[in-house]
């Protein structure tokens, strides 16, 4: 896994970067939230799945059908009263978030391989290049030396990439809006 900050940095970046007005802050920590949840599938180990399960780590949660129905599912509980052109954006930026973490997990240096394609197969997968340092599963080992290492390689080789990728966006988005004389 990269660390829970990662994927909020990311989570936070794509929303910097897609913002509508409609979009509130509670769009933003679901986002976050969406994000980061996907590591909770950790407590399978408690139940004695092991990682290689489709219910293990970066299995069922780490996947792209599960991001689609979460986004879908949340947006729908949540912002159930707002147009329904309103609630597909937020839908499809909770469904962005979601799968976010996995696709970064994809880059990390450790572990075993992201579940993207559970359920149609177990099988999993790795970015081609890897590059961010894994965070340990321990919460614990993270408040050490390890955690410090961890942060400063997600600095940047996450954290600052989304950022720019982020303004670029935003940069973009405003020269396009500019009237046309
Ligand atoms: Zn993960």
């Amino acid at each position: 896994m990269a660390s829970a900050f990662a994927h909020a940095v990311v989570a936070a970046a794509g929303y910097a970067a897609v913002r509508q007005d409609y979009m509130k802050g509670t769009v933003l920590a679901l986002g976050i939230f969406c994000a980061v949840m996907p590591d909770l599938d950790v407590i399978a180990f408690s139940f004695g799945i092991p990682y290689e399960h489709m219910l293990g780590h970066r299995g069922a949660t780490h996947s792209l059908l599960f991001g689609v129905f979460w986004g879908v599912l949340l947006a729908g509980i949540v912002h159930g009263r707002l147009p329904a052109s309103q609630r597909r954006m937020i839908a499809l930026f909770y469904i962005g978030c979601t799968i976010s973490h996995g696709i970064v997990d994809a880059f990390t240096t450790g572990g075993r391989g992201i579940g993207f394609l559970i359920p149609f197969t177990d099988e999993r997968y790795f970015a081609p290049w890897r590059y961010i340092k894994v965070s340990s599963i321990h919460w614990e080992r993270f408040f050490s030396d390890h955690g410090l290492r961890v942060l400063q390689n997600e600095l940047w080789t996450v954290m600052l990439p989304a950022v720019v990728l982020s303004l670029l966006v935003i940069v973009l988005r405003r020269l396009l809006r500019q009237p046309r004389v």
